[in-house]
């Protein structure tokens, strides 16, 4: 069967990010971009999937700037066959996202996919279960162990209160969460390797799909600057203090 892993090109999560003066977003011009780190898990488990013989074909997808290119070469280089860029310069919402990858499922008839729980820039946690629902097809999200099985898979889901077990059957979308597995590195022959395989290019106006925004960013701000800590003088001032000055979180 084929897999198709969407992955984003994100600001590198060890980046301190910097609000921009006009609280329009964040700076990104001039910053260290690489591969989402839950997209780096997931074609992880694509290309373990590939290794014991469930999977024939893995495609990377990512939608975004030019540069995304140079994403989708990461993940062939760690092991994916081929690539599809659908290239936009616009900050596409999760929707606009899900709208893309959809009419991707329909060309490629793949599956499996395979997405990050969350992309760590926005956080939205959205484009798994939205393209489930736009699909009508199965969903595993949070997937910490991943086992298939004929039509059917055995995802183990991390949820608040520790581990649930589901079944669910093929075609599925599944989202991993981090402790799925350890992302191998690209060695360098696979890096060299993967300048030759080929990516497929497309713009969202070729797809016919409408990416138009339905939410405005009203501004972007800085967290609170964290105020500094004091030094207490014995254990019974600090219990007076736990007692009298801890904010109820
Ligand atoms: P989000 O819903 O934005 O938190 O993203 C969840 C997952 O959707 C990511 O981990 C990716 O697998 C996928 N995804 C989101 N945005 C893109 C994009 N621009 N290109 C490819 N995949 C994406």
């Amino acid at each position: 069967m084929k897999v198709l892993v969407p992955v984003k090109r994100v600001i590198d999560y060890n980046v301190k990010v910097r609000v921009k003066a006009d609280k329009t977003g964040v700076e990104t011009s001039n910053v260290k971009m690489s591969m989402n780190p839950f997209d780096e898990i997931s074609v992880e488990e694509a290309i373990r999937m590939k290794e014991s013989g469930v999977v024939e074909e893995i495609i990377i997808v990512s939608i975004g700037v030019q540069q995304c290119q140079e994403t989708i070469r990461t993940g062939l280089a760690m092991g994916a066959d081929r690539g599809i860029h659908v290239k936009s310069d616009e900050d596409l919402e999760p929707l606009a996202i899900a709208k893309i990858l959809k009419h991707l499922v329909e060309k490629e008839s793949p599956k499996v996919v395979i997405l990050g729980k969350q992309a760590i820039d926005d956080d939205s946690n959205q484009t798994g279960q939205m393209l489930a629902a736009l699909l009508g097809w199965s969903q595993g999200t949070f997937a910490s162990k991943i086992e298939f099985n004929g039509d059917k898979a055995n995802i183990t889901r991390e949820i608040d209160s520790g581990l649930e077990n589901i079944e669910v059957s093929l075609p599925t979308i599944l989202t991993v969460d981090l402790r799925l597995n350890e992302p191998r590195y690209a060695s360098l022959p696979n890096i060299m390797k993967a300048k030759k395989k080929p990516i497929d290019e497309f713009t969202p106006d070729e797809l016919n799909v409408d990416t138009k925004p339905r939410l405005e960013t009203l501004s972007v701000e800085e967290p609170p600057v964290r105020q500094a800590g004091v030094m207490v003088e014995s254990v019974t001032a600090l219990v007076e203090k736990l007692k009298n000055e801890a904010r109820v979180i």
